[in-house]
């Protein structure tokens, strides 16, 4: 198996809860490890551009709006298979469809503030880390 890396957000929700600890805590147990961390707040602009990719979907607005309604805590997470295995740590998009023992069946608020966003493929993953982190703020 390969080890590779995936970024991870901590979302508003979250951070509002004070849920960073319990949530890295999930990471870590599952083995992946966090090898770069950073607690910033999203301008509108940043966001847009993140989720470029949904701005069609009827959701864009209300998720750009969300995401930069407080702080968020931008990781890479580093281990075996990282991508899958925190989309598998993470659990479904909508709470109400997650499987028991995932982040968000057990925190997120609705399927918009559902605490945690992943990458959902390696190659996203990269662009997406590159979008966050320049090469030597990472720390495996
Ligand atoms: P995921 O985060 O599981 O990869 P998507 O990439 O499909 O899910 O969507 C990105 C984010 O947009 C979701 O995590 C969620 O915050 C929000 N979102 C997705 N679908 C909806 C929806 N139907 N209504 C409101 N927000 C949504
Ligand atoms: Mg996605």
């Amino acid at each position: 198996m390969a080890v590779e890396r995936t970024l991870s957000i901590i979302k508003p929700d979250a951070t509002r809860r004070n849920l960073t600890g319990a949530i890295n805590a999930r990471f870590e147990g599952s083995g992946l490890r966090i090898v770069a961390q950073r607690r910033m707040w999203l301008t509108d602009t940043q966001a847009g551009k993140f989720y470029e990719v949904h701005k069609e979907r009827p959701f864009y607005k209300d998720l750009v709006k969300f995401m930069t309604s407080g702080p968020v805590v931008v990781q890479v997470l580093e281990g075996e298979n990282a991508v899958l295995k925190n989309r598998e740590v993470m659990g479904a998009t909508n709470p109400a469809n997650a499987a028991e023992g995932t982040i968000r069946k057990d925190f997120a608020e609705s399927i918009e503030a559902n605490s945690v966003h992943g990458s959902d493929s390696a190659e996203n993953a990269a662009n997406e880390i590159a979008f966050f982190f320049s090469g030597c703020e990472i720390v495996g």
